[in-house]
């Protein structure tokens, strides 16, 4: 028997780990843009542990992107996280 879950559980990009979608931050690429999810499109997760650690989630980050411009993403993804909390 599958065990029940109240809420559907997402995968971090950068660790693997599963948990609840409202737990993970929601991420999108579009044109090699790294962004919030505004709603449409591919999107991905990462956990809050991995966002205290950027050097390996920035890894996972271009992966998905298929990037390799690794200082655009480390400004955009510290522009996303400082956005994160002030909201
Ligand atoms: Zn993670």
């Amino acid at each position: 028997m599958a065990k029940k879950f109240n809420q559907p559980l997402r995968m971090c990009i950068s660790c693997r780990q599963r948990d609840t979608q409202n737990k993970l931050l929601r991420l999108q690429c579009e044109n090699s843009q790294l962004s919030l999810f505004r709603g449409t499109g591919r999107s991905f997760y990462l956990c809050e542990f991995c966002l205290k650690d950027q050097k390996k989630v920035l890894k996972a980050l271009m992966r998905q992107c298929k990037s390799n411009e690794k200082d655009k993403f480390s400004n955009i993804l510290k522009e996303i996280i400082t956005d994160d909390r002030k909201s």
